[in-house]
């Protein structure tokens, strides 16, 4: 059969205009992965605005597979995420989720683990947006990044030298190393100036974040040189990953 139709859970991640004029947009789901699918009618259809990126509900779509046509015929949110459209910094963390999570083709090929992560993401995003705390917005981003990292298997090992491969000690300042894309140990981070100084708090809070849920994590408060640091590391680990250049990472709103 050239035609097949499927109904399943979806976030749309991204929406844009192609020349026809018509909009495409991209979605995720556990069950097909990334899908991109036209969504016909005019700029005030009902449809568009209910395929909005962010929203996260049910999705209907068409696929004619002689016409090589993929088209989204409903969608019902049943949450949008709205907090996260009123401010600048949870506009600019949602779409690097969205662009990262397009970028590494859904962490690899995990749909249903990258789904949930980015669904937890944009909760918290727009939980954080709601409550005009941009700290936990940072927070939101360094934690989707090392998760999302964890679930490629490309978590650097905090306690191995990624230059000299000799130990780290924990009660050390770590450092990030931009050149190796690893954690470095004190000799081999003061050749590199630029390398990023995580504090001891930082090691912390990872360790307690990682034993809890997503919503649960971001909500354990860092300190601001710590949260700035692991940041930093978190975005420089995310440009390594992705297939190519992370727009939303030049955006200057980070
Ligand atoms: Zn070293």
């Amino acid at each position: 059969m050239a035609i097949r139709s499927a109904s399943y859970g979806a976030v749309i991640l991204r929406s844009r205009e192609v020349p026809s004029g018509a909009r495409v947009v991209t979605l995720l789901s556990a069950e097909d992965g990334l899908v991109d699918a036209f969504v016909f009618g005019g700029g005030k259809s009902k449809l568009r605005s209910l395929a909005s990126p962010w929203h996260s509900g049910r999705a209907w779509i068409y696929r004619d597979v002689a016409k090589d046509l993929v088209k989204l015929t409903d969608f019902d949110p049943d949450r949008e995420f709205a907090a996260i459209r009123g401010d600048l910094a949870a506009i600019a963390s949602a779409s690097f989720v969205s662009e990262f999570i397009t970028a590494t083709s859904a962490l690899g090929g995990d749909w249903a683990d990258a789904l949930d992560l980015s669904t937890s993401a944009l909760s918290t995003l727009d939980e954080a947006a709601a409550a005009g705390n941009s700290r936990a917005v940072d927070r939101a981003v360094a934690l989707f990044v090392l998760r999302a990292l964890d679930l490629m298997g490309m978590t650097p090992d905090p306690d191995e030298c990624s230059i000299c491969a000799g130990a780290i000690r924990r009660d050390t300042i770590h450092s990030y190393s931009r050149r190796s894309g690893g954690f470095a140990c004190a000799h081999c981070a003061e050749a590199e100036p630029e390398a990023i100084r995580l504090p001891p708090g930082a090691l912390a809070w990872l360790d307690s974040a990682g034993r809890r849920p997503f919503e649960e994590a971001v909500r354990v408060g860092l300190g601001d040189e710590a949260a700035r640091a692991l940041k930093a590391c978190a975005l420089d680990l995310a440009r390594k990953a992705a297939d190519a250049p992370l727009r939303t990472l030049n955006s200057g709103l980070f």
